[in-house]
């Protein structure tokens, strides 16, 4: 049985009623390119696994959530956006509810040349926010858990989600890709 797989097995049994710690902004494995699942874990381990991450994420509460950032580096991610914001933020930021999926080893390319910058956000780095240029659609292609790949366009706001964490997947973190002069505490964020 591979190290993983122990690993995982581990944090299942840990928070199976719970939410698992997430790993902070200068943790290695934040910056690793994670490895792609191809059945490390075998199929019920793999749906527990995306439960812990699922719960840890609406909890947090978040949008998105990497498995590095509770510490295993697979490129597994779930996504998920109740879009509970105000009228005239979801419009500006084409913000609308995004269905609860995981996405296995995804990756995404740029559809058209529209970009949008908005201040995000990471549950890795807490207190601050920071304006991202992203491309404002993606075509997204992930492995669903049942082993179908799929291939989804994204806008807006669930574009933004699933190029943030498939960037994570590659041990890219928002800061690499910020406008650095716009970095703000989150308080100050909401202050202005
Ligand atoms: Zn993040």
């Amino acid at each position: 049985m591979s190290a993983l797989k122990d690993r995982v097995m581990a944090l299942v049994e840990l928070y199976r009623d719970d939410v698992a710690p997430i790993v902070a902004l200068g943790d290695p494995v934040l910056r690793r390119v994670a490895e792609p699942y191809d059945g490390q874990l075998d199929d019920a381990l793999l749906h527990e696994f995306i439960a812990v991450m699922r719960r840890t994420m609406e909890m947090a509460p978040g949008v998105g959530l990497a498995a590095p950032q509770i510490g295993i580096g697979l490129q597994i991610a779930v996504l998920g956006d109740p879009a509970t914001v105000p009228p005239e933020i979801a419009e500006s930021r084409q913000r609308y509810p995004l269905e609860f999926f995981t996405a296995i080893n995804p990756t995404y390319t740029a559809t058209g040349e529209t970009t949008a910058s908005f201040y995000e956000g990471c549950l890795s780095m807490p207190g601050y926010t920071a304006l991202v240029a992203r491309s404002l659609a993606v075509a997204g292609t992930y492995t669903d858990p049942a082993g179908a790949r799929q291939t989804v366009e994204f806008t807006g706001w669930p574009a933004r989600i699933f190029q943030h964490e498939t960037d994570h997947l590659h041990g890219t973190i928002y800061v690499d890709k910020m406008d650095p002069r716009s970095l703000s505490t989150t308080e100050n964020y909401m202050r202005r």
